[in-house]
């Protein structure tokens, strides 16, 4: 484990707190949502306590401050993507909200009868609904890449899927169930290859690895601040700058305007065209705070824990009998989340018993019902771990799992 750990548990009170029944939490359910350390926190009782009020609005030092702050936080998503202008970021409620602006708006400017978008079973629904409710508005078609046995993209099935009609790659960076690392830098050479963009789902990846959307050509990401140990309520949608300028707005009203008339208004600039109403303003600021705790501690130390606890949860996992993990068993192929299911035991039950273990876990369909489809199965128990976790609470969770398989047998 990385040296520091002990000190990295203590940012996160919540890791250190006692459940209800006397119960030490292991919590692996950080891919559902990521808990938050409590520099994140401060920030958030601080502002409300001292300088709230709203945005881009008032002239008094309340609203300069706050306004101030989240334009920084913005210059710190930009950063922290390594995107070229702050405009290109917008800041959502997460990113469901990020994929219904881009796919509503890119979709209804863009995507005519007989176009192309691809996609495939493993994306959450979330990446995958908004598509296909627009394929069917515009009269588009949806094509599937292929999945290997293993759980990837079958990526010459991909190739093979391009053509001049196809106008939008939409692919999860990484999947939420079978933690399959997908390669977005590959797929969008090729999407550009024919003409296409591509909308990467980074909501499982951005807190992983290292994301630069120049380098690897994105024309859009999405993210989500609660699973990047920031608050939930904020999100981001980042797009390429002279494209977001071709885009009109998504939802309309205050903030996103220019100029309105009785018979006709005008758009705002991006980013306020896509930004109507009143923004979530603490959330955003302190999601800039989040990205401060995460750029300090490092993507090589986050990275180097995950591997270290990837390497022994897959280990493990795979000794306990009657266990069958999903996705891919080489660690470079996949991230730390692992969804499984034991023979004879129902999902709800095994995570039922795992809760009164002190184990949190999620079970059901994690949103991906075409996936557990292909798999033919109808849920699976998923732990999602990261830096934070240690591979004592793996030994918890794998000890546990060894009671609940004799229980429920
Ligand atoms: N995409 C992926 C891969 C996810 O894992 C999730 C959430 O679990 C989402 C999208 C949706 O994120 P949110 O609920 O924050 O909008």
């Amino acid at each position: 484990m990385v040296a520091n750990i002990t000190s990295i548990r203590h940012d996160f009170p919540i890791l250190n707190t006692k459940l209800p029944n006397g119960q030490h939490l292991v919590y692996l359910d950080s891919g559902a949502s990521a808990q938050r350390p409590q520099v994140v926190i401060d920030k958030i009782s601080e502002i409300y306590e001292h300088y709230y009020s709203n945005v881009h609005r008032g002239v008094h030092q309340l609203g300069d401050r706050v306004t101030t702050e989240m334009e920084a936080a913005r210059a710190r998503v930009q950063t922290f993507i390594g995107a070229s202008y702050p405009e290109e970021i917008i800041f959502t409620s997460g990113t469901t909200m990020s994929i219904n602006l881009a796919a509503q708006t890119w979709g209804r400017h863009h995507l005519n009868a007989g176009d192309e978008i691809i996609l495939n079973e493993m994306e959450h629904h979330a990446n995958f609904v908004p598509w296909q409710a627009i394929a069917k508005e515009r009269n588009a078609t949806l094509k599937f890449i292929q999945l290997t046995p293993d759980g990837r993209l079958d990526l010459e099935h991909y190739h093979s899927l391009l053509s001049s009609k196809t106008k939008m790659v939409a692919v999860t960076g990484m999947s939420n169930m079978l933690g399959t690392i997908n390669p977005v830098e590959e797929m969008a050479q090729r999407a550009h290859e024919v003409g296409a963009l591509i909308f990467v789902d980074g909501a499982q990846s951005v807190l992983h690895q290292p994301v630069n959307v120049i380098e690897s050509e994105i024309d859009f990401l999405a993210f989500s601040g609660h699973k990047l140990f920031g608050p939930s309520g904020i999100g981001v949608l980042y797009g390429r700058k002279a494209l977001l300028e071709t885009l009109p707005p998504f939802l309309f009203g205050g903030n996103m305007i220019s100029e309105v008339h009785c018979d006709h208004s005008s758009w705002a600039n991006i980013p306020a065209r896509f930004e109507a109403g009143t923004p979530p303003i603490a959330e955003a600021i302190a999601l800039g705070t989040a990205i401060d705790y995460v750029s300090q501690l490092g993507f090589d130390t986050i990275q180097e824990q995950e591997y270290l606890l990837s390497q022994y949860a897959l280990q493990k996992l795979q000794e306990v009998p009657g266990l069958q993990i999903y996705g891919p068993q080489e660690l470079e192929m996949r991230g730390a989340i692992f969804s499984f299911n034991i023979e004879g035991a129902h999902p709800e039950d095994l995570a039922t018993l795992l809760d009164r273990k002190g184990i949190a876990v999620r079970h059901g369909h994690h949103c991906t019902m075409p996936l557990h489809q292909w798999l033919n199965i109808t849920a699976s128990v998923r732990a999602s771990l990261t830096f934070y976790n240690t591979t004592e609470e793996i030994d918890v969770l794998i000890d546990a799992l060894e009671f609940a398989r004799k229980r429920l047998r």
